[in-house]
């Protein structure tokens, strides 16, 4: 008989399950806090649970995380794990630590079906979606290790951020995501505030309404173009959700969004989306859209054909943004020692055969 992950399951889900095999629904915060607080490797360890429970779940249930293909280590304290996700599939997960919070940065699909011009994930294609369980453990995994290699041992929480900017499209996975999302917030799990959590999409809009509706984090939306012209070219979901609607869905969001405003992604390409003119578009397109802009250096790969902005250019684009009142902050690549790139050696192990550097920036954000 197929063991029952319960990594699968938000608290509600639990409840559910528990109740199913005959036990009082409030064992499911219990066993929230064993697994995902205390991180219990297996149900012996859960002494306030009756024996009897211990035992149907030991036969019956299991907390499986995917098995760690890669674990490395930045000289500036970046870790990155890299997890099999069978068939030849590997996703990336990476903790970015800064001096005021820990961010990890999780996947949420192998692959990704968008085909953005200039992401090698894009350029991978779509293997498939992650399952709830797949997306928790990342973080499961990564807190639990990080907190057992602190020489003190201490029981703190390391991980203070999470952002769902690794492989894949998260609102392309919108049915697994949202259990794993509210896990990340729910107090029995990893209670994080809704601030400090961010989905990161490219702009599927009747999702950015169900998360509205289902689960307001913080949103940020990859916009990297300020016309449709364009962006056509560069995030081929535009066809489908064109600027106005997207703008339009931004607005909606703002209404129940834990921050007070979106952050715009924009990744900067040499003499594609990167001129005077361009910061010029933005500003009448994201007018009546309370935001913030982060500046991602584009992370060149052979055979991508295209280049990353000078950093004299970047300068001068953020200046326009800020000159006209909007933050703007310029992304800082972090382990690059240890390719801490989404998409990089998850692509190496799918695909052996293939040489391609594949390279994702994580990275920190600065202040300008
Ligand atoms: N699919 C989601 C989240 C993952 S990508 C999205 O697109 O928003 C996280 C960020 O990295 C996105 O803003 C994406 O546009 C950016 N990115 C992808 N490839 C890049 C590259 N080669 N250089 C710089 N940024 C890149
Ligand atoms: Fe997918 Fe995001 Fe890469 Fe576009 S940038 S291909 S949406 S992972």
């Amino acid at each position: 008989m197929k063991r029952v992950n319960l990594l699968e399951f938000d608290v509600a889900g639990l409840s559910a399950y528990v109740e199913s095999i005959g036990e009082k629904a409030f064992r499911a915060r219990q066993l929230s806090r064993w697994i995902h607080q205390r991180g219990a490797p297996d149900f012996e360890s859960m002494t306030d649970l009756a024996r009897t429970l211990r035992t149907h779940l030991q036969h019956r249930a299991e907390i499986a995380a995917p098995p760690i293909l890669r674990d490395s280590a930045s000289a500036d304290g970046t870790r990155k794990w890299l997890l099999d996700v069978g068939a030849g599939n590997a996703v990336e997960t990476v903790f970015i630590p800064e001096v005021d919070r820990g961010t990890l940065c999780v996947s949420s699909q192998a692959g990704c079906a968008v085909n953005c011009m200039f992401c090698s994930t894009g350029r991978q294609g779509f293997s498939r979606n992650l399952s709830t369980a797949e997306i928790v453990a990342q973080l499961w995994l990564a807190e639990h290790a990080l907190r057992r290699s602190h020489d003190d041992g201490a029981d703190e929480r390391v991980i203070s951020n999470v952002v769902l900017m690794g492989m894949g499209e998260p609102l392309q996975n919108y049915e697994a995501l949202l259990p794993a999302l509210r896990l990340m917030l729910d107090d029995h799990a990893y209670g994080l505030s809704r601030r400090r959590v961010t989905v990161s999409t490219s702009g599927m809009v009747p999702q950015i309404d169900r998360l509205a509706d289902e689960c307001p984090v913080a949103l940020a939306v990859s916009l990297h173009a300020p016309t449709d012209e364009l962006r056509d070219r560069l995030v081929p979901l535009n066809r489908k959700y064109p600027l106005r609607e997207l703008m339009a869905a931004c607005r909606r969001y703002l209404r129940v969004a834990p921050r007070d405003f979106i952050t715009f992604e924009y990744v900067m390409l040499d003499g594609l989306n990167d001129s005077d003119r361009h910061a010029v578009e933005l500003l009448a397109l994201v007018q009546d859209v309370p935001c913030k802009f982060n500046l991602i250096p584009f992370n060149p790969f052979p055979d991508s054909g295209l280049a990353r902005s000078s950093a004299g250019r970047i300068r001068a684009f953020a200046q326009r943004l800020s000159d006209a009142g909007i933050v703007t902050t310029v992304r800082r690549t972090r382990g690059e020692d240890i390719d801490a790139a989404c998409g990089q050696l998850a692509g190496e192990v799918q695909d052996r055969t293939r040489r391609r550097e594949r390279v994702v920036p994580i990275a920190a954000e600065r202040p300008r």
